[in-house]
């Protein structure tokens, strides 16, 4: 027995949204989602049930995207009956951290679904015959908190991550991908649609929007990123016997790198670079054994590279003088180099012109996080968009935004598939596999970066 067709209204998109949200929901309003969970399952079965409702074409490929296809342009089939014209991809992802937000992802696949339907209702209605046809994601895996490294399944399609590598990989408990996506049903075998340009909305997750009383914001790129590899090697001994002036203790050496991490933020403009040590791990952490061993990573964004070098050489001329004070050895290496990264400025000005054509205001930023969105912007022009964040909070349960912004970015998304459906920034691909604008041939010139770095290839990481 099939139900009904879903009603295109903000009324009818905001129960879906508040339904969703009561998946794998959490005590404190919040949702645990992570990738190919039981949860994950649930909210996969639900916009599977959604797409058949609605008349959409769902495909599944090898790494578990789900592809809600519509068909707009009648004639661009071949003898298989596979549309030929390439699809306008629209979504997000419905994986969450763990006690993660409701709205992160989510909202974006939800608001994809209905800017779709949106989008058949007035070409049904106007007779148009678009460009191209369109399809909604729901991205495999971008939070990465199951299955490292995050922002998976856009990155394997945008062909910047190896599909077996990652089918591989494992969760702590050694579940690989390949068989958690066998466990719930999601191994797929569909070839995914084509894609010509990509577009997605999400929350801000920070407070800039808010404080300007902004509707919209729109992304002109995203920030330059790096880590260190830091590795304090003391001496174990006992915590009763050596003496003091005989301690190697490599957690009291570390801990003043974690706040030289911290404060040489203090160097620049404020917000102008961010910095954290998000892991951190004791050897042997025993209470009775002085440490001989603490690894971090230590993670530094900025919208200026020159800013993350700059702060890279201070913190590395630091850990030396701790090393030194200490007496004991700190290796530290850069990894993980992400280039800057612009969105085409068509695809800017197009986010703009939709939401001036809906009366809302719309201002330029950056993202510091890396969406799945950076990805797709390696391989299609692509178009990403953001919504107010309450308190700009986010990856937690408090993450919150109100049903009108959630409308409203709703309006935006359909007027900008429209346009993409439409034949818009279908020219900048040329054919040509699209490679987005970065500042790599800057980078390549920085001599504090090529020295001792350990760049990978394809300098694609994007963690969220
Ligand atoms: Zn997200």
């Amino acid at each position: 027995m099939t139900a009904a067709p879903t009603s295109s209204t903000d009324a009818a998109f905001l129960a879906d949204f508040h339904h969703v949200a009561s998946i794998g929901a959490t005590d404190n309003n919040g949702v645990d989602r992570q990738a190919l969970t039981p949860e994950d399952k649930a909210t996969r079965d639900w916009m599977r049930d959604w797409a058949a409702r609605n008349g959409f074409d769902l495909r599944i490929d090898a790494i578990g995207n789900m592809f809600a296809c519509l068909q707009l342009v009648p004639e661009s089939s071949d003898t298989t009956g596979t549309p030929t014209a390439p699809y306008v991809l629209i979504g997000s992802h419905l994986d969450s951290q763990p006690l993660g937000g409701r709205f992160d992802g989510a909202y974006g696949v939800i608001a994809a679904l209905f800017a779709a339907l949106r989008v058949k209702e007035s070409l049904a209605e106007s007779g148009q015959v678009p460009e191209f046809n369109l399809a909604v994601v729901n991205w495999f895996n971008e939070e990465g908190g199951r299955f490292a490294p995050s922002i998976m399944g856009s990155s394997v399609y945008a062909g910047l991550f190896d599909l077996e590598e990652m089918l591989a990989v494992e969760d702590l408990e050694g579940t690989s991908v390949a068989e958690a996506l066998k466990t719930i049903g999601y191994a797929g075998t569909d070839t995914p649609p084509e894609a010509i340009s990509y577009a997605e909305i999400h929350i801000e997750q920070g407070r800039i929007l808010e404080r300007e009383a902004t509707d919209i914001g729109v992304v002109e790129a995203s920030w330059y990123t790096q880590k260190l590899d830091i590795d304090v090697l003391g001496e174990q001994s006992h915590t009763g016997a050596t003496a003091m002036a005989d301690r190697h203790d490599a957690l009291v050496a570390a801990s003043k790198v974690v706040l030289a991490v911290a404060e040489v933020v203090n160097d620049f403009e404020d917000e102008a670079l961010v910095s954290s040590v998000g892991q951190h791990v004791v050897e042997p952490n025993s209470p009775i054994v002085v440490p001989r061993r603490v690894h971090m990573v230590a993670d530094l964004r900025s919208s200026d590279p020159a800013i993350v070098t700059a702060a890279r050489d201070r913190l590395r001329s630091q850990i030396a003088e701790i090393a030194r004070d200490h007496d004991i050895t700190i290796d530290v290496a850069d990894f993980d180099l992400r280039d800057k990264r612009h969105f085409p400025e068509t695809g800017v000005e197009l986010a703009e012109k939709s939401a001036a054509n809906e009366g809302l205001s719309i201002r330029r930023l950056e993202t510091m996080a890396g969406h799945d969105s950076v990805a797709m912007n390696h391989r299609v022009p692509a178009v990403m968009m953001f919504v107010p964040s309450v308190d700009g909070v986010s990856h937690c349960e408090r993450e919150f935004t109100t049903d009108e912004d959630m409308v409203r970015g709703l309006r935006v998304l359909t007027n900008v598939a429209t346009e993409l459906v439409g034949g818009e920034l279908g020219e900048d691909r040329n054919g040509e596999v699209w490679v987005g604008r970065s500042v790599a041939e800057v980078l390549v010139g920085s001599p504090a970066i090529a020295e001792g770095a350990t760049v990978s290839a394809s300098n694609a990481r994007v963690d969220p």
